[in-house]
This record gives C-alpha cells, structure tokens and sequence, in this order.
C-alpha cells in the first residue's frame, strides 16, 4: 500500500521522517509543487534576510537522506486532483499516483495587496523569494512593509538592520494587536520604534505606484521596495473539490483525519479538533507543522493519536526573543512577571483565573514550564505568578 504525502513543506518532510522511524516499510511518495526537497521557512525572514544565514542551511533533510529512506521524492510537480472512488491522485503532467493512505501538507499561500498596483510588492514565502526580497533590502533606500503581523515586523527588522529607512503600515492601532492584545502589542510598537523604524498604524494601503505607497488617509510613502505580508490562505482547492470538509482549512479529527479515513492533513491547513483545548484550531507556524506531520503519521500507521501539544511558534526580532506557548482568546485577562521596559519578562494570560497562554521575551528555557502550567489547568495565584522572586516550578 503506497502512502502518498502531498506538499512539499516541513509537515510533509516530517511526516515521511516519521512514518519510516516508526517501521514502515512500504512505497512512499512525496510530491511537491517547488522544485526545492522541503525546507524550514523562519529563516528566511530572519537570518537569510539578515545574512547570517545561509540558503543551504534551511533544508529538512540532505538529498541522500530520500535515497536512503527510499523515498520517491517528486519535486517541482502539482497534485491537480484527488479522485477518491479511484484512490489516485492526479499530476499536472497527467498522470495518476494510486494511494493507500494520503496526506495532504498543502500549505499556505501568501495574500497579494489586491489594491492597483499591488502586484509591484513582494511576498515572501518561498526560498527564491526570501533571496528576492534580501537584494532588494541590501541595496535599498527607502522600504514600505505593509503589514504589522510576524512576517511584516520580521522583514521590517532585517530591513533596518541593513540600513534601508523602513515605514511600517498596519490597519489596526498598534501591530500584532488581534494575537496579543494592546499592553503586548505595545511593547513590538515600541521595540520597532526604539530601532528607528516609522510605524503608520490604523491605516490601508490604497495603491502602489513605482515610486510611492499611497494611503486612504491621502498620506504618499516613497518606497523604492515594498513588502507585503497581509496574511495567508490555506491551500485546500484540492481537499475541497475532493468533497472533503473544509472550514477555515481541511476540517481533521484529534487524529488528523479528515472527513475520510484514508486522508490525512497536517501543517498550516488543518484546522484539528484539539484533544486538550477542546475546540478547533488551525496554527499557522513551524511546530505546529512538525507535530502534525508527526502525529498524521502515527496515525496513517493506525496508531491511536489524539493531538494535544499546545500551540507553539517563535519569533526574533532586533535583540528580542520570545516564545509564545498556549491559545488565549481575545481580551484575556493578561499578568507580567519580570520588566516590560528592559523586554525581559513573562506574560501570562488568564482564563477563569487559570493560565491559557504564556508568553517569554528574552527569557529563556521556561516554555516547558508554562506548558505544564496551562496542562494543570490549576488556578493561580496572581501575585505569586507575577514575582520574579517566586520560582515558576512553586507555582
Ligand atoms: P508549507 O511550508 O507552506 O509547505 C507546503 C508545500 O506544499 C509548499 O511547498 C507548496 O508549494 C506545496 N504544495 C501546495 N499545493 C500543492 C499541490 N497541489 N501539489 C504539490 N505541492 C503543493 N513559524 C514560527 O513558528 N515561527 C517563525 O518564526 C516563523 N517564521 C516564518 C517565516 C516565513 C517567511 C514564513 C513563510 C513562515 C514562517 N513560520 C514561522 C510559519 C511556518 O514556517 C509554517 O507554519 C510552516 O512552514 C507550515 O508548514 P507546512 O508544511 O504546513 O506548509
């Protein structure tokens, strides 16, 4: 029975890193539509961006490890169609692969600025156009990044590091305000700010033009390069025409099947029935890929898998690092243990008094700890969570 993997990303590269570590021994394909073996994409906002990365550091596995793992690895094709009463999948070129188990690691595309001109703003999701948007900062004057979300505050960091002037615009009153809230969202307002980046918030882009970015408030941006990272659509045009359910990404049980047994997602599209959190989400970031992929294996094998690793992702920025562990609503209650000022603390955010999410910037080594805060579901105590002087293991 020949398992098929679809999309060549690092839930894909995981998942078949995992299906044969757990003994299997049949057919493996993996089909992916860029013509690079699966890589991991973080640095290539950051370290790529920056120059301290090289390209050929970012892939998965060398090219040997396919041999070796006797892996079909087929790189540079698309999967057009999933005909499932068949249980082939079918390629651009016209031909049909028959599976027994297939996972579907599509991915996500990045959204164009669909306003006139748009098409003149680079995206960023790919290696070539990580190398793409690296020359175009290295030698620029003057860059607009569009967007405050992860991508956007990344790009904008490498930008200024290498000494383009750099205009931030964003829609909402302060960046990543939607995910962490105002007090949060600050201290990203302020870190960009310190590094002398101008932030233009509660504004839209309304066109591009070859030599400015013009604003709804009539505001002109110069820009010699503009970068846009306003977000990304799960890819799940095959899943769909499949017939499978999707709602906001490929619809997966706690065991990362979809709406038919034989078909697995993982990565960026699944939108899975969390087993700890009880609800649906879809997480759009490097762990969450891994653990997927890793579980959709397990699974594929028929192993028993109800998934219930906590959201995780990560980011760096000028000399800030954090991790961000957990899944906290909107307006949650919000604690800081440690200095805002000095980006050196701990935030937690609070539902009915218990930890949903935590959050350590330049603090290092305690997301684990955090985890099995917000695992124990126990109720804290507020003064005690937020003393430094109080060791998180005797919370
Ligand atoms: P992808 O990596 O998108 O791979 C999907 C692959 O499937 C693609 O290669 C695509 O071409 C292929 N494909 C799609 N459709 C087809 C088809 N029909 N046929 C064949 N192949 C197909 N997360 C963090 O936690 N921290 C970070 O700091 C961070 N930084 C990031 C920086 C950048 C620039 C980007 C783009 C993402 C970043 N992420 C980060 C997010 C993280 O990289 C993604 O969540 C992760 O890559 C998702 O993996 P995936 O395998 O689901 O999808």
């Amino acid at each position: 029975m020949t398992y098929v993997v679809v999309g060549g990303g690092l839930a894909a590269a995981k998942a078949v890193e995992t299906l044969r570590d757990e003994g299997f021994t049949g057919p493996i394909t993996l089909i992916g539509a860029e013509t690079d073996r699966p890589y991991e994409r973080p640095p290539l906002s950051k370290g790529l961006l920056l120059g301290t990365d090289e390209p050929g550091g970012v892939f998965v596995h060398s090219v040997d490890w396919y041999g070796e793992k006797a892996v079909d690895l087929r790189l540079g094709t698309t999967v057009t169609a999933i005909d499932r009463a068949a249980e082939v999948v079918r390629l651009a070129e016209g031909d049909e692969i028959p599976y027994g188990k297939l996972l579907l690691a599509t991915g996500a595309s990045p959204r164009p600025l669909a306003v006139p001109g748009g098409e003149r703003a680079l995206l960023l999701r790919t290696l070539e156009d990580s190398l793409r948007i690296s020359a175009a900062i290295t030698s620029a004057t003057r860059v607009v990044v569009v967007g405050a979300g992860w991508i956007g505050l990344e790009v904008a960091a490498a930008a200024r590091s290498r000494g383009a002037q750099v205009t931030v615009v964003g829609s909402g009153a302060l960046p990543l305000q939607k995910v962490l809230g105002d007090e949060m969202a600050q201290v990203f307002a302020d870190l960009h700010r310190a590094h002398g980046t101008e932030l233009v918030l509660g504004t839209r882009v309304i066109e591009v033009t070859p030599a400015e970015v013009v604003l709804a408030d009539g505001r002109r941006l110069p820009a010699d390069v503009v970068i846009a990272g306003v977000g990304v659509n799960p890819n799940v045009a095959l899943a769909d025409h499949a017939g499978l359910a999707v709602d906001d990404g490929v619809l997966v049980s706690s065991s990362l099947a979809t709406s038919d047994p034989d078909i697995f997602a993982a990565g960026d599209i699944a939108h899975v029935d969390h087993a700890f959190l009880g609800r649906r989400v879809r997480v759009e970031h490097w762990d969450v890929a891994i653990h997927t992929g890793q579980a959709a294996a397990r699974a594929m094998l028929g192993q028993p898998v109800a998934y219930d690793r906590l959201p995780y992702f990560f980011t760096d920025q000028y000399d800030l690092g954090m991790e961000y562990t957990g899944f906290a609503p909107p307006g949650a209650e919000v604690v800081v243990r440690g200095d805002l000022g000095a980006r050196e603390f701990i935030a937690f955010w609070l539902v009915d008094g218990r930890v949903a999410a935590g959050m350590n910037v330049n603090i290092w080594d305690v997301a684990d700890r955090i985890g099995e805060l917000i695992h124990s579901r126990a109720v804290v105590d507020r003064k005690r969570l937020a003393d430094p002087g109080v060791e998180l293991a005797d919370l």
